[in-house]
């Protein structure tokens, strides 16, 4: 018996997050490894300096200075110009997956996804009270679209949410099927509307040449909406900033729903400015890039199975104790995540250095090739 009030349907339940633990290679949360500058921490500082001093002030609800940037910054980074009206921002990609399901999910309705996925999807949905149900990738991680538009008719689903590149296999999806899933949801959500294909690319920066973005969907899909993240390649995970790309119709539902305020002014401003020293945060990619495909060419070369990724990480395999592999790393200092199938553990790709460590101590843990 517990004196508090506790909603039935989260007795037992525990929040969510991985270990935060300081080693010397934190490779569990997918987090850019190189730093911002000295230049562009003080340029970000004397930015919310202004804003500070502005403070007494609410933040201005719609952020237009920070859309415009964003809508900027995705025009220079896949190509497509988007209008900031069709440009949404939240405190994470986290917080703006919780719109979309507070605007469109709900009581009696479902939001689909294709597992293995993120895990903090089926929490959206369980916080919003929606309906979470899974459609099986196949073997290789790619997604069923066949069975994906059946369980979509069959559940009347609001939103379909596919991450490309997938966490935790960092499998990206070809747009051709995106698009041909698109296309064949139209119609079947409630009441005739159209289900919502949400296509989260917190990787995207990290697809390999010749992977587009969704983002070139859009004008051909109204259904398609695009999220993204500053947490990842951008490498500004502490500053709690997501956004998407939408129709303007979309974006102004989620404007019903939002807590007033919901972007401090203090975000926005370091938002704003972080996206003006773009070129620099993220100058590391194209070596991430670099330093993960050399690891999964070393991780095959040493016998082990490797997903292919188009991420900033790597799911890997198969160990009959992945959590005594876990645990054996942890050890040695270096800190990877156990989440995905059983017997894989996934590592984010770290520094130059980071990654000698990870190497060194996988073949003391595992005794060499498996
Ligand atoms: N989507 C995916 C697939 C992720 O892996 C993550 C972070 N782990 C997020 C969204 C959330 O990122 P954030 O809230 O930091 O933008």
């Amino acid at each position: 018996m517990t004196s508090i009030p506790l909603r039935d349907d989260l007795v037992g339940s525990s929040p969510y997050g991985a270990p935060e633990l300081r080693v010397t290679a934190r490779l569990n949360v997918n987090e850019n490894p190189y730093r911002p500058s000295d230049e562009v921490a003080q340029s970000i500082a004397q930015c919310v300096f202004a804003a500070a001093k502005d403070a007494n002030r609410y933040p201005e609800r719609d952020f237009p200075a920070l859309r415009e940037a964003l809508a900027d910054y995705l025009a220079a980074e896949s190509g497509v110009r988007l209008a900031p009206e069709q440009i949404w921002a939240a405190n994470g990609s986290n917080e703006v997956m919780l719109h979309l399901m507070q605007a469109f999910g709900g009581p009696g309705r479902v939001v689909l996804s294709s597992n293995p996925t993120y895990s903090m999807y089926p929490e959206y949905a369980r916080d919003t009270f929606t309906g979470y149900q899974l459609v099986a990738r196949r073997a290789d991680f790619s997604i069923d679209v066949e069975a994906l538009a059946i369980a979509a008719a069959r559940t009347n689903a609001s939103l379909i949410l596919i991450a490309s590149p997938n966490n935790p296999t960092g499998t990206a999806t070809p747009l051709a099927d995106l698009l041909d899933l698109a296309t064949r949801v139209r119609g079947v959500g409630p009441n005739g509307s159209d289900t919502l294909l949400v296509v989260d690319e917190a990787y995207a920066e990290f697809r390999r040449a010749g992977v587009d973005s969704a983002l070139t969907l859009l004008s051909q899909a109204p259904n398609i909406v695009v999220t993204r993240t500053m947490s990842k390649a951008f490498g500004m995970a502490g500053l709690r900033l997501g956004y998407l790309a939408a129709t303007p119709e979309i974006v102004d539902a989620l404007r019903v729903v939002r807590l007033p305020y919901h972007l401090s002014a203090i975000t926005q401003a370091a938002a704003i400015a972080a996206l003006s020293h773009r070129e620099e945060l993220m100058a590391q990619i194209a070596h991430l890039r670099q330093l993960r495909d050399e690891a999964a060419a070393w991780l095959e070369a040493r016998g082990f199975e490797v997903v292919d990724s188009d991420a900033n990480f790597l799911l890997f395999g198969r160990f009959p104790d992945s959590h005594a592999v876990w645990a054996q790393l942890l050890d040695k200092g270096v800190l990877i995540r156990e989440v995905g199938p059983e017997g894989f553990v996934r590592v984010s790709i770290g520094t130059d250095d980071e990654m000698d460590l990870f190497y060194r101590s996988l073949m003391e843990v595992t005794g060499g090739a498996l």
